[in-house]
């Protein structure tokens, strides 16, 4: 594996203006860039100073002497830091300005600009951090809910980490004791150690199987539920997105077929990240941008993980209506019956035939929408309780590996079962423990290593 040693720096805090903005520097230059540019408010060497000093003073260009910020410049020494190498940050007045020329003063001393993610990834290379930890920085940075945060500072302190060294341990004592058989062909293995092997396994495989089982409903908190409203034209759907939201993100309008965008936000129920589709209506358009919308709304459904299907309760079924129905036939959804305000013309039967739940609600008076959101929650969630204990799988990443690890000891168990030569069974049980090191990266590669760090922001 390449192994950086060279000295990064970038911009850690997002761009634009705000009460400060920090450059971080990372690696064995880190103070020796420092000194270079620090004028101290109190003279002194900067290697003098314990790991964990804050100073004053000011950012010089030392070409030309000029003045670049008044910062506060904060020294962490190796190994007690974010990345275990010595870290400086400097923290600048918060603007665009500032905190770039900050960084380029930096720059032109040698430091590299860090690739996204890239302390982080240092963080996992020198040991200070497990690969779901590194994850789990991600999360906590991008959690949507108080929930979401709440399991990625989980994932972060090491919970589910734990979890896999317990299960890696136990697979590793049924490796020693078949192993101890393997190096003594002449010994049959005793019925005592084989029953406990059997039943040990067949134990491990299913905690594996219960934990991955976890991401089903985990999963949402992570990456937020995918929820689509769909109906025909002007049945309400802008006017429901806009009453879920709390404010006026899709346009409201007297016309059909207006809302030509899909427009994504984000609504907590519950602390469940929603993620709303708005889509354009359902209907056989001859128009292409809307042709275009139906294709998006029709797109919609298939990515949904939940569907609202609108109908207009003061006014009859439609075609299109009927036609929704049976889009949506496969998939997990709710039926709302808008405007339950006016005077109600719609058959109720006509659904009631379906077999489908269905919800009365009105936009305009917010009537129905609280059921209609703890429809979406429990409809979603069956399985999940606030005072849910044990670890959860919130990464398809961990989920795959949790799943190559079940494979492989299924795969065990048959061969054990089976009475084949226990160096089958050993490979199996190997392969086993290699898909759970994937996932903190005791196993790992620099693929794996570039596909997690590149989705993160640079400077974290
Ligand atoms: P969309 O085309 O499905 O997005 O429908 P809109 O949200 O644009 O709504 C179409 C029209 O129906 C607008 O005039 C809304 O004010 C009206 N509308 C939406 N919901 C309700 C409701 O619950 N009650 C009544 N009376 N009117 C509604």
């Amino acid at each position: 594996m390449r192994f950086e040693s060279d000295t990064i720096a970038a911009i850690s805090t997002p761009v634009g203006q705000g009460g400060i903005g920090i450059v971080r520097i990372s690696g064995p230059r880190s103070l020796d860039i420092a000194e270079t540019i620090f004028r101290p408010w109190k003279a002194a060497p900067l290697a003098d100073k314990r790991s964990g000093s804050l100073l004053y003073g000011h950012i010089i260009n030392p070409t030309d002497n000029t003045n670049v910020d008044e910062v506060l410049l904060a020294i962490m020494r190796a190994p007690n830091s974010y990345t275990k190498e010595d870290v400086v940050e400097i923290n600048c007045h918060g603007g665009m300005i500032s905190v770039k020329r900050a960084l380029e003063t930096v720059l032109a001393q040698g430091a590299r600009l860090a690739d996204p993610g890239e302390f982080t990834k240092r963080a996992f290379l020198n040991g200070r951090i497990n690969l779901t930890q590194a994850e789990a920085v991600f999360d906590v940075i991008t959690a949507k809910t108080e929930e979401s945060m709440k399991l990625a500072l989980e994932q972060l302190q090491g919970g589910l980490s734990e979890k896999l060294a317990d299960i890696r341990k136990k697979l590793v004592d049924i490796s020693a004791s078949a192993e101890a058989y393997i190096d003594f062909p002449e010994d049959d293995i005793e019925t005592k150690t084989s029953l406990q092997i059997r039943v040990r396994l067949a134990e491990i495989k299913e905690e594996v199987e219960g934990l991955s089982a976890t991401f089903q409903e985990a999963r949402f908190f992570r990456d937020g539920l995918a929820v689509a409203i769909v109906g025909r034209p002007n049945v309400g759907k802008s006017s429901l997105l806009n009453l879920l939201l709390k404010k006026d993100r899709a346009i409201v309008t007297e016309l059909p077929g207006t809302t030509r965008d899909l427009i994504e936000d984000y609504l907590n129920i519950n602390g469940l990240p929603i993620r709303i589709m708005d889509t354009a209506g359902i209907r056989n358009s001859e128009e292409l941008v809307e042709k275009e919308g139906i294709r998006r709304s029709l797109d919609a459904i298939n990515k949904a993980d939940f569907i609202i299907a609108l109908l207009d309760g003061s006014a009859p079924l439609e075609e299109d209506d009927l036609q929704l129905m049976k889009l949506i036939r496969e998939k997990k959804a709710v039926i709302v019956i808008n405007k339950s305000d006016l005077p109600a013309k719609i058959s109720l039967e006509g659904i009631r035939e379906k077999g489908r739940e269905y919800l009365l609600i009105s936009a305009l008076s917010g009537e129905g929408v609280d059921k209609l959101k703890s429809a979406i929650f429990h409809s979603n969630l069956r399985n999940w309780t606030e005072e849910r204990e044990g670890v959860v799988v919130t990464n398809i990443r961990h989920k795959t590996a949790l799943d190559k690890t079940s494979s492989s000891l299924g795969r065990a168990l048959g061969l054990f079962l089976a009475d084949e030569p226990l160096e089958f069974f050993s490979i199996e049980l190997r392969d086993a423990l290699d898909s759970l090191g994937e996932i903190t990266g005791t196993v790992t590669t620099e693929d794996i290593l570039d596909k997690i760090f590149s989705t993160f922001c640079i400077g974290k």
